[in-house]
């Protein structure tokens, strides 16, 4: 067993007493190391380790301490970027490019928050009594559970880490019992940049055991989750019951709308990008493509001729774009909508699954589905795969609407030459998000999170700081 299997708790690498349960290569399907279940025992003594961080001094460091801390961190994770990419592709599946290019983000982001540890300024406020003095103070919210997702595992948990660090939380993560291999080599990092025993702790294993533990227990005081809308739901409910600070960042069903007089040619193949990036398993996934009847046929045709450069194959090869699915379950999942499309509408590329070297992977060529109406089950529900729905419309207000008539609100996108109608549309689609002409920008220094179902508060940008702060406010009688 190395030490990426095992608990990090107050500042050693412990086994854990619990059941062990394989990770597997997705592209292989063959098993690459076992963790351990973390128990509520463990996770007690995780929150335990924490809590006597933040009080122990953390809580109230300098802010030069933390920035430098952060600093360090983000150097480690730079130099480290091969080897977090190398095990990243092997646990998760992702193209080793892909896997690569998050461990460079990830170092930018963590330098990005590493800026905000001294700007975390309150106010003075001025009162009608003029013989008080008034000032807020911002103070971290303390013990963060950081419950994290299997795709991108890497990134979503340097974007709770990061700003939670800078503020002078403490945090105990669980990575997905799917996918955690690569954000416990950050915390072999998190080690060797020489943060205090207890400030940053991973406690390996399952949602329904180790992850109910955290956010029942009642030492933690915030809770930063991505993952399902359902599961999202019950993180909420459950840490209601103690009054928590809760952020969810959840699942997506994003348009990506596309107007006659856009560039077609770059708008088809970037709209396969939008979907198939990350094999699909992305929650900003472009699924529903929108494009005005007027060009839906030749536009179409466009889109399903891109589709066909988004060709599944080995992640470590570098030219490699799309990888495995991440189980053998997914796999099944996102196999039955495509099966589903067969009869109730049309599926003009991919679909099927490699054979040859991959058949022993969770692959599937990245598929483009035409005749889509948005009542169907597969332009309301999440596919997490591969899968792009092509949706026609009539005019704005027609692209609008299908746009809206969403239960999620994470992303969308609009695509035209018309830069008024570009900033309509952007305004009146309700989603967190809107790329215009583009897909994916994401940068450390602006806010990320959804409308609706999608999730409640904000990654990212100054934005994300508020929810690991709690403002106090000091009124001072002056005689
Ligand atoms: P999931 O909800 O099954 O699991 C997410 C995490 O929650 C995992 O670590 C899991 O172990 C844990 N978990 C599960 N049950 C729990 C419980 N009862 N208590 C506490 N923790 C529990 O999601 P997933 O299948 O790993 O990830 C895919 C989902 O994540 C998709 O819906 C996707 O859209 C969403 N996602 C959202 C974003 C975003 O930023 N909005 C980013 C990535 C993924």
């Amino acid at each position: 067993m190395t030490s990426a299997t095992q608990h990090y708790i107050g500042g050693e690498w412990l086994e854990g007493a619990g059941d062990a349960i394989p990770t597997v290569n997705p592209a292989t399907g063959q098993g690459i190391g076992d963790i351990a279940i973390g128990t509520a025992e463990e996770v007690d003594r995780a929150i335990a380790a924490a809590r006597a961080a933040f009080e122990g001094g953390w809580g109230r460091s300098a802010p030069a301490e933390r920035r430098k801390a952060l600093l360090r961190l983000s150097q480690l994770v730079a130099e480290d970027a091969m080897e977090l990419g190398r095990v990243g592709t092997e646990d998760s599946g992702m193209p080793f490019s892909l896997t690569t290019g998050e461990a460079v983000f990830a170092a930018e982001y963590l330098e990005f928050f590493a800026g905000w540890a001294d700007r975390l300024t309150g106010e003075t406020i001025p009162l009608n009594q003029t013989e008080v003095f008034d000032y807020t103070l911002r103070e971290p919210v303390g013990v963060v559970a950081a419950i994290v997702p299997w795709n991108a595992p890497l990134s979503l948990t340097i974007w709770k880490l990061a700003p939670a660090l800078a503020a002078g939380n403490t945090i105990v993560t669980k990575p997905s019992e799917l996918a955690p291999l690569a954000p416990a080599r950050l915390v072999e990092l998190v080690a060797k940049a020489g943060l205090p025993r207890g400030v940053v702790n991973l406690v390996h294993g399952t949602g329904g055991a180790t992850g109910q533990a955290l956010i029942e227990h009642p030492g933690v005081d915030k809770v930063a989750f991505t993952g399902g809308t359902e599961t999202g739901k019950h993180v909420a409910a459950t840490a209601a019951k103690t009054l928590k600070r809760v952020s969810l960042e959840l699942g997506g069903k994003s348009a990506n709308v596309v107007f006659a007089d856009a560039d077609l040619d770059t708008a088809a193949y970037q709209a396969c990008w939008a979907c198939f990036l990350y094999t699909g398993q992305q929650c900003i996934a472009g699924s529903r493509l929108l494009v005005e009847r007027a060009v839906e046929e030749e536009f179409t045709e466009k889109v399903a001729g891109a589709a066909g450069a988004f060709v599944a194959g080995d992640p470590m090869q570098p030219a490699t774009q799309v990888g495995p699915l991440i189980s053998e379950r997914q796999l099944d999942r996102v196999l039955g909508f495509v099966e589903e499309a067969r009869s109730t509408a049309r599926v003009l590329a991919g679909g099927d699954r490699p054979g040859g070297e991959l058949a022993g992977g969770y692959f599937l060529q990245p598929a483009v589905i035409g005749g889509v109406t948005n009542e169907m089950r597969l332009a309301r529900e999440e596919v997490f795969g591969p899968v792009l729905s092509i949706i026609p419309f009539d005019d704005e207000a027609d692209a609008i609407r299908i746009a809206n008539d969403t239960p999620y609100g994470l992303a969308g996108g609009v695509w035209t030459n018309d830069v008024n109608k570009a900033h309509r549309v952007a305004r009146a689609i309700r989603a967190g998000t809107i790329w215009v002409n583009s897909w994916h920008g994401l940068n450390p220094a602006t806010p990320f999170g959804g409308y609706k179902a999608s999730g409640m508060g904000r990654e990212g940008g100054r934005e994300v700081l508020a929810s690991y702060t709690e403002t106090k406010n000091v009124y001072v009688q002056l005689r």
